[in-house]
This record gives structure tokens, C-alpha cells and sequence, in this order.
């Protein structure tokens, strides 16, 4: 009867240790930490040890084309590295910062779930270390800066404030901010000029955290941030601004990666958040890095599926970083199958081979697709009670044909014990060594053939459509010497192309580009494949009113 706990009443029931005895199990004394209370503490930058990195095995979870209620990634890879430290293998699980919206919201946090989750649960959920703060008040610094350069300095940059592309963020879902006028209210109160609010997990603030190496490159990425053009259609940089010192300032204790635990008491490391729709959606590189530096194993997650999530992550972070994943683990779900087999949404627990199997050639895709980077899945079944033995074995048998093992986990029922099975078939696939890691294109490659190589090769495009504004907008990104960025696609995650009513495995279409965005900070160049969400609103009954909390401080109600 255990799996009828909700999320927050098992982790509360742990057995959590003193932040100290988890570092012990890494090599660290209490004096590497800065301690944010008994059970959180941030790690110094100094510990990052690169010949550490290059011995070490960094894995990928990724999955296959989710359901809107998401598959598993972070739960199997928090029961994964449960699994890997049960058979010995020194793991920790490296993951993003949940962002407050969704937790208000209607996705609820991202510590995980069941029986693999990382504690103290609600601080990772709600303000954790003040990273997400730190971050929104370097966003709106700059923000303040230049509303404050156009009206008190007379405006000496020239700028245009109509073309001014920076946003203030906030990290709540608040449809109400997205477009806004300010400066209202005569001479002395600024120029008024239309802005808006993004979640803070969108701003480039965070994407910037998430791609610098160090202290130096952070500072530098934040100088080149692009906040707009002057009236002469010149770039505006936030060095103009002489902006990025204060904005780093801010930074130099939200750069530090975060170190927790999961139920069993394994290292966590939690680090910075970016959106995974126009941004790169995964933890820092510097925690990806902290991690290798610590531990023989590294699990982390990229966001959505394997065609938006892995892809960035191989062809960005990996290649900016220089790191070499040594295996993808694939998640699938029956329920995600018969979804692209057909499946109303209420018919997700109704077993049906055929649906499943109609539905596989979605997951065959992305196992196809992971096999260009040079590396072979390994697809893990992660365990529903409506599944059927019929339907897992059509799954294993059809992976096999294609020369991949698919295990069943348990890591969201069971905790480590129910992923030895995926973590010793894990443990095979990186002692076998035949990763090749290779990224898919070159990033000196033009832009437009770095997008048609993405969408024909992974989405199974036939061609890209790119409007007249997205041509003169390439022309001027290569003009502004940011044809060499890798790409970020912002595209559906419902769906391998960009339209999300197409389930499975869509083929004879094309992807059109709509326009452009770049993060010259980030370092990276975003074609626009749909409407982009930066700024959530919560639905008509948040999950903000099922929540509560009693005089002692006892939180009940968030998942
Ligand atoms: P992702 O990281 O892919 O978005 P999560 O790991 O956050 O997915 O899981 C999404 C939701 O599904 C969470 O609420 C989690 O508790 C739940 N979940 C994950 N795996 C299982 C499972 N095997 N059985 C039941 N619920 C699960
Ligand atoms: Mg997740």
C-alpha cells in the first residue's frame, strides 16, 4: 500500500541526512561546503577537476515524444542512480532547479516521484538556494539600467526603445505581465515604452548561468547580452551598459552548484533551469562538470523529448563543454505508446498491443535518431501498473530487431531496488566502451543548412520553409558575426515535427521557420517553429489551492 503515498508524505518520511554525510560519500569534509542550513549546501568552484571529468561517465535520460503528463526522465534517472550506487558504482544524479510557475501551476515541481525523488523536497521546490532570485534580479537590473540610460543620461546610446528585446522576469506564472506599458506618469517617471515579463527560467540570465565554464566566461556571456538597436539600427550590447559586473555581482554565489540528496541518501547535485522550448533545457555545464569531478557516474536530464532535449544537449552543451556522453538512456512508457498508437487521453490505461505497436514507430524514430550521434540507447520501460506483459514484450523484441536492449524500471514504485536491472544492463553498455560520441553538424556549417540538417535528419522533415523575415533575419545574424552559434530550435515537444497534432512518426512533411531569436550571451541562435510560451498563466484551478501548510510549518498538498 506504500504506492498510494503522495509525493510530499514520502519524502517527508525520509530518513534525511545531515548534509555533511552525503558529501563524505564523495570525498568532501564539511569545510569544501557552504552550508545553506543542516540539508542544502552549494559546492566551490574549486573542486571542478578535469583529468577527474575525463575519467569519469557522464549518461544521458532522455525519451521518447511525451505525453502532456511527461514520462519519467527525472524519476528514472533519480531511481537510476539509486540503482548504480546499490551495485556499487560511485553516482550522482546532476538536474535542473524547479521553476515556482509550474509548481503553482498545473505540472507541479520536478524533484521526482514515487520512490526516486531528490529531498529536502519542498525547498529544491519552492526557494531553494535563491539561485531563481539571484537570477531575476540580474535580469532586471539590466532592465532597470536601460530604462534608466534612456531617461536620466539623456539617452547617450542612442537607443531605439522600440526595438528594445529585453524582458523583465519574474518566476510565477502571471499571463496578466506578458505585455505591459511603463514609464507612466510624466517626466519624472521614465520613458514610456511597452515591455513585458517572462518566467524567470526563460531569461537569457539563465541560459548564460547554465552555458559559462567560469566565473570570467559568465561575466564575459552577460556583457553580450543583445538588449536592442540604436535609432542608426546599431546592435546594443549590456557591455554599453557597462552592465555585466553588477549583474555578475549578483551571480557569485547562484554560480555555485547545489548539492542535496535522493531518498537513499546518494549525492544530488540541482543547478540552474532553463526553459527546454527557446533555451537549452539542462542543468549548468559547471554542475554537469562538479559532478564528473565527484563521482564515477554522472545521470542528468534533458527536457522534453530526445528531438528537442538530446539533440540541444549533444549538439550544444556537449560540443560548447567538450564532453563526451558514454550512453543515452531512452525512456519510454506504454502509456506514451499507445498515445502515438491512437489512445484518447482516458483510454492511456486500456492495454492494447495494437496500439502499442502502431505507436512504436515514434520510439524507433528517436532510438534511430540517438544512433546518428554516434551512441546506441538503451530504452528503459519505465513501469506502469495498467502495463501488460504482451505489450513489454512487444516493445523488447521490436528494440531488439534494432539492436538496443529495452529493461523495465521500477524506480518510481520501488526506489533503487527496482532499477538494478537497468543499471546493470547500464553499467554493460558503458564497460563495452562503443560510444563514439559525434555531434550532427558542424556549428561553423551555415545556419540554414544547420537547421535543415536537424529538421530532415531528426524531426524527418523534407524541407524547411524559412518566411521573407527569417532570410533577412539570418542575413543579419551573419552580419552581426553570430553565423557560427549552434542552434536552439523552439518547436513543440508534442510532436517530432512542428505540429503537435502529429503523433508517431510524421513523414512527407515540412517545418517552417517563422522568425528568429538569438542569445548572443548564450551563445546561441533560436529558430522560431510555433508559438512560444515565455510567460505560463496558471489554469482555472491552480494547484495552489490544494495546497496548505499547519502551524508547525508541515507543507501538504504539492507534488
Ligand atoms: P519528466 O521528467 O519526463 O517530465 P517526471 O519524472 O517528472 O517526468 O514524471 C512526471 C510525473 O509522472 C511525476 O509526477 C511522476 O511522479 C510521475 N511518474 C513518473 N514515473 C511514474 C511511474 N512509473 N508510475 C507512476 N507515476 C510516475
Ligand atoms: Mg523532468
Amino acid at each position: 500500500e506504500k504506492k498510494h503515498l503522495s509525493d510530499i508524505a514520502i519524502a517527508q518520511a525520509a530518513d534525511i541526512k545531515h548534509i555533511n554525510s552525503i558529501a563524505a560519500k564523495i570525498g568532501l569534509s564539511e569545510d569544501d561546503l557552504e552550508h545553506y542550513g543542516k540539508y542544502k549546501a552549494k559546492l566551490p568552484l574549486r573542486l571542478i577537476n578535469q583529468a577527474k571529468i575525463e575519467k569519469s561517465n557522464l549518461i544521458l535520460v532522455t525519451a521518447m515524444t511525451p505525453t502532456p503528463a511527461g514520462e519519467g526522465k527525472t524519476t528514472t534517472s533519480i531511481g537510476l542512480t539509486e540503482g548504480l550506487n546499490k551495485i556499487g558504482k560511485k553516482t550522482i544524479v546532476v538536474l535542473r532547479e524547479p521553476s515556482l510557475g509550474p509548481v503553482f501551476g498545473i505540472k507541479g515541481g520536478a524533484a521526482g516521484g514515487g520512490y526516486s525523488q531528490v529531498i529536502p523536497m519542498e525547498d529544491i521546490n519552492l526557494h531553494f538556494t535563491g539561485d531563481f532570485s539571484a537570477i531575476e534580479k540580474a535580469n532586471n537590473l539590466l532592465s532597470a539600467l536601460l530604462d534608466n540610460n534612456i531617461q536620466s543620461r539623456s539617452n547617450n546610446l542612442n537607443i531605439d526603445p522600440r526595438t528594445i528585446a529585453w524582458k523583465r522576469v519574474m518566476d510565477m506564472n502571471d499571463r496578466a505581465l506578458r505585455q505591459i506599458t511603463i514609464g507612466l506618469g510624466g517626466t519624472a517617471n521614465g520613458i514610456p515604452r511597452e515591455d513585458g515579463f517572462n518566467i524567470t527560467p526563460a531569461s537569457e540570465v539563465m541560459a548564460i548561468l547554465c552555458m559559462a565554464v567560469s566565473f570570467a566566461d559568465l561575466k564575459k556571456r552577460l556583457g553580450d547580452i543583445f538588449v536592442g538597436y540604436t535609432f542608426d539600427k546599431q546592435p546594443v550590447f549590456a557591455r554599453d551598459l557597462k552592465a555585466e559586473n553588477a549583474m555578475a555581482i549578483l551571480l557569485k554565489d547562484a554560480i555555485q552548484p547545489n548539492l542535496v540528496q535522493t531518498l537513499e541518501g546518494n549525492p544530488a547535485i540541482i543547478h540552474g533551469g532553463p526553459f527546454a522550448n527557446i533555451a537549452q533545457g539542462t542543468n549548468t555545464i559547471i554542475a554537469t562538470k562538479m559532478g564528473l569531478s565527484l563521482a564515477d557516474y554522472v545521470v542528468t536530464e534533458a527536457g522534453f523529448g530526445a528531438d528537442l532535449g538530446a539533440e540541444k544537449f549533444l549538439d550544444i552543451k556537449c560540443v560548447s563543454a567538450g564532453l563526451k556522453p558514454k550512453a543515452v538512456v531512452l525512456v519510454a512508457t506504454i502509456r506514451a505508446l499507445r498515445h502515438h498508437g491512437g489512445a484518447k487521453p482516458e483510454e492511456y490505461n486500456t492495454p492494447s498491443v495494437e496500439r502499442v505497436e502502431k505507436g512504436f514507430a515514434n520510439l524507433a524514430k528517436h532510438i534511430e535518431n540517438i544512433k546518428k550521434f554516434g551512441i546506441s540507447p538503451l530504452v528503459t520501460i519505465n513501469a506502469f501498473p495498467s502495463d501488460t506483459e504482451e505489450e513489454v514484450k512487444f516493445i523488447q523484441q521490436h528494440c531488439e530487431a534494432m539492436g538496443v536492449q529495452a529493461v523495465v524500471a521500477d524506480g518510481w514504485a520501488d526506489g533503487g531496488a527496482g532499477m538494478t536491472n537497468l543499471a546493470e544492463a547500464l553499467v554493460k553498455v558503458v564497460e563495452a566502451d562503443e560510444s563514439n560520441f559525434k555531434p550532427l553538424y558542424d556549428w561553423k556549417s551555415p545556419i540554414r543548412e544547420k537547421i535543415e540538417t536537424i529538421a530532415k535528419e531528426i524531426y524527418g522533415a523534407d524541407k524547411v520553409d524559412f518566411s521573407k523575415k527569417a532570410q533577412l533575419q539570418m542575413n543579419k545574424m551573419e552580419k552581426l558575426g553570430f553565423g557560427e552559434f549552434p542552434i536552439c530550435m523552439a518547436k513543440t515537444q508534442k510532436s517530432l515535427s512542428d505540429n503537435e497534432f502529429l503523433r508517431g512518426r510524421p513523414t512527407n512533411f515540412d517545418v517552417g521557420v517563422r522568425e528568429f531569436e538569438f542569445a548572443a550571451g548564450a551563445g546561441f541562435i533560436i529558430p522560431i517553429l510555433g508559438q512560444m510560451m515565455r510567460m505560463p498563466g496558471l489554469p482555472a484551478v491552480p494547484a495552489s489551492e490544494g495546497m496548505s501548510i499547519d502551524d508547525d510549518g508541515v507543507i501538504s498538498g504539492l507534488s
